[in-house]
């Protein structure tokens, strides 16, 4: 049975970003998984029961926070759950998820001013899919994320 591998629902063009627009990647590493059949969709946002479209959300310590003064925390846990749940159900061990979103985001995040500043951080879901084991790349790192794929799969 083939690996599979999670991958944020937006980057497969699926219009479930916050303004309502998808962010379809056609990098050839994503081309072959879906040719392959591993790729597992998840739109932690959308799982945790917000809608499309939404207002903007940010981090904020430890709240997220949307840019109409909402608290969104918990929606963002629920979908952080929900992602974990799905990679379990499917054995998964790497992930792809879309650059700089409070859900999705690697290494860099926005600050909770919506200022556009990033700051070092992790989404929420990112840093729940980490805790657990699994490596998390964003779309800039498709040739990395196929690399970790290939020797988890060798394991
Ligand atoms: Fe894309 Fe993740 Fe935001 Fe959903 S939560 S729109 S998958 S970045």
């Amino acid at each position: 049975m083939v690996s599979k591998v999670l991958v944020s629902a937006c980057l497969l063009g699926e219009r479930v970003r916050f303004d309502g627009a998808g962010k379809r990647s056609a990098h050839p590493v994503l081309v072959r998984w879906q040719e392959e059949e591993r790729v597992v969709p998840v739109c932690p946002e959308v799982a945790g029961g917000l809608p499309v479209p939404r207002p903007a959300a940010e981090i904020r310590g430890r709240l997220v926070v949307a840019r109409d003064g909402g608290d969104v925390t918990a929606a963002f846990a629920r979908g952080a759950e929900e992602a974990l749940r799905l990679a379990r159900e499917h054995g998964i061990a790497v992930a792809v998820l879309k650059a700089k979103s409070p859900s999705c985001g690697s290494g860099e995040i926005y600050d909770g001013t919506f200022t556009k500043t990033l700051v070092p951080g992790d989404g929420r879901t990112t840093e729940l899919l980490r805790a657990h084991g699994i490596a998390v790349f964003s779309e800039h790192e498709w040739d990395a994320a196929a690399a970790a794929l290939e020797v988890r799969s060798a394991r």
